[in-house]
């Protein structure tokens, strides 16, 4: 029997209705499996600004740190509203403070096309007859966002200036971290970089050669940025676990976001050096969805899923919830986003898509 204890932050928005549905699915499994997952209730984003004025409390960094994995929702308030001080920056002041704060510097999304739903997806149905299953590892702390940035004027010209930086302990805790990921997997790796050019890809390039050796039971090879970006519409199964520097990262993650169809499919994680992680799902709080119990909670619940496998070695369980979610959209169970008016479909509430899911368990 494993017990855990859980920070749960469910935020704003859709957060606390499928943080709600995600908490339901761990306590089956938790039955199940014979664990004990506690959980504690932290506010962020505006939920913490109405109690704090302030969007990531320190009773709330304090709840994080006793406890063994943080569950977070997602933050934020509608777009026209963003003017007022509930809102104004509520994402940047929440979670990009908490990834500061617990020094994440590595982030982790998970793309799952289901062939049932690959209707949904802007690529053609031939490049998905089996569905995909991509992770992408973006570093968080390096690259050009941590360096100098300069909008000026030389010679009479405007002129600009950007510089970024990588040192090889960098590098390496994140290419560890994928490679040891992707020995849970289809054990094949591609590391992205730009090392016919810039000396931080040379660099990265260099250090995801060394680890590569020490893992000859990983299919390994580079692959240049440009190229990786085309070869994501072109034959994206050729994909297993991609790992890239933080620009490269950052535009590849939103390539790959798009691809299932639902912003509402998308699973991911930011883990520190120390193992210390963070679960959420890839989309933000929907406010135009809020409190109608239509939104997709297979987000939050493969988030929780990931929460299993990667911070407390729970891989059965994480492929048990993960078999159930699929069971249920095999059935033809789908929230609304994801209807795409095929004979069988049945379009259901947020909570009734994950009664399907739990009864698969
Ligand atoms: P969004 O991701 O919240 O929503 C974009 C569209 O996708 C909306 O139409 C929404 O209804 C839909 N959608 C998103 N998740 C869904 C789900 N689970 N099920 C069904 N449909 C879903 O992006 P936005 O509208 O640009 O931003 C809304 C707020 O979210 C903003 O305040 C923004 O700052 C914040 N945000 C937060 C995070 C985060 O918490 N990590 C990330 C992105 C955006």
């Amino acid at each position: 029997m494993a017990k855990h204890n859980i920070a749960v932050l469910a935020g704003d928005g859709i957060g606390p209705e499928v943080m709600a549905e995600a908490i339901r699915v761990l306590d089956t499994v938790a039955n199940k499996f014979n664990h004990q997952f506690t959980y504690t209730h932290a506010l962020a984003g505006g939920a913490a600004y109405d109690e704090y004025q302030d969007h990531l409390p320190q009773a709330t960094i304090d709840i994080c740190k006793n406890n063994d994995a943080i569950l977070f929702g997602s933050v934020g308030g509608p777009v026209h509203l963003q003017h007022e001080a509930k809102w104004a920056n509520c994402e940047a002041k929440s979670i990009l403070a908490l990834r500061k704060a617990f020094n994440f510097n590595i982030n982790l999304r998970k793309m799952t096309i289901f062939p049932e739903i690959a209707s949904l997806s802007p690529l053609k149905p031939e490049l998905l007859k089996n569905g995909l299953d991509i992770v992408i590892f973006r570093e968080l702390l390096g690259d050009v966002y941590f360096g100098e940035h300069t909008l000026s004027e030389k010679d009479g010209k405007r002129y600009a200036f950007d510089s970024g930086a990588y040192d090889e302990d960098q590098v390496k805790s994140i290419v560890q971290y994928a490679f040891n990921v992707a020995k849970t997997r289809g054990k094949k790796i591609v590391s992205v970089d730009k090392a016919n050019v810039m000396a931080m890809s040379k660099l990265w390039r260099q250090v995801a050669n060394e680890v590569a050796k020490e893992h000859p039971e990983i299919e390994y090879s580079d692959m240049l940025v440009d190229n990786c970006a085309m070869q994501i519409i072109k034959n994206p199964a050729q994909f297993d676990v991609i790992v890239t520097s933080n620009l490269f990262g950052d535009i590849l993650s939103d390539e790959l976001s798009v691809l299932s169809g639902s912003l509402g499919m998308m699973p991911s994680a930011s883990f520190s050096n120390s193992g210390f992680a963070l679960y959420e799902p890839a989309g933000g709080s929907a406010p135009d969805i809020a409190g109608k119990n239509i939104a997709n909670p297979i987000a939050q619940i493969l988030s929780a899923a990931m929460m299993l496998a990667y911070s407390f070695n729970l891989h059965q369980e994480a492929s048990a919830i993960n078999n159930a979610v699929k069971a249920a959209i095999v059935a033809g169970y789908r929230t609304g986003d994801l209807a795409s008016g095929q004979a069988g479909e049945k379009i259901v509430g947020t909570k009734e898509f994950t009664d399907q899911v739990i009864c698969n368990i």
